[in-house]
C-alpha cells in the first residue's frame, strides 16, 4: 500500500505535467499542452505571476484573470 502511494507521488514529482483537459503528459515548464493546446497556467496580464490555469483571480497582485488579450485588446480599441 505505501509502496503505491510512494510510487505515486515519485511519479507526481516528475518533471512533467499531466493536462487536465487530454490528460497527456507534457514536459514541465510548458505554458500549453502539446496536444490539446489548453493553458497550464494563467499569467496575469497586470503582473505577469503565473496562475493555476483555474484561478479566477492572481494571487499576486488580485487582479481578476481570464480576461483573454482579445478583451484587453479590444478595450484600448474603444472607439465608436
Ligand atoms: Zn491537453
Ligand atoms: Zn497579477
Amino acid at each position: 500500500m505505501t509502496a503505491f502511494f510512494e510510487e505515486l507521488s515519485a511519479w507526481y514529482n516528475e518533471d512533467k505535467m499531466v493536462c487536465a483537459k487530454c490528460k497527456t503528459e507534457n514536459p514541465d515548464g510548458l505554458k500549453f499542452c502539446n496536444e490539446c493546446g489548453a493553458a497550464f497556467s494563467a499569467l496575469c496580464a497586470s503582473c505577469g505571476f503565473e496562475n493555476a490555469p483555474t484561478a479566477k483571480f492572481c494571487g499576486q497582485c488580485g487582479k481578476a484573470l481570464g480576461a483573454p488579450a482579445a478583451a484587453l485588446a479590444r478595450k484600448s480599441d474603444d472607439r465608436q
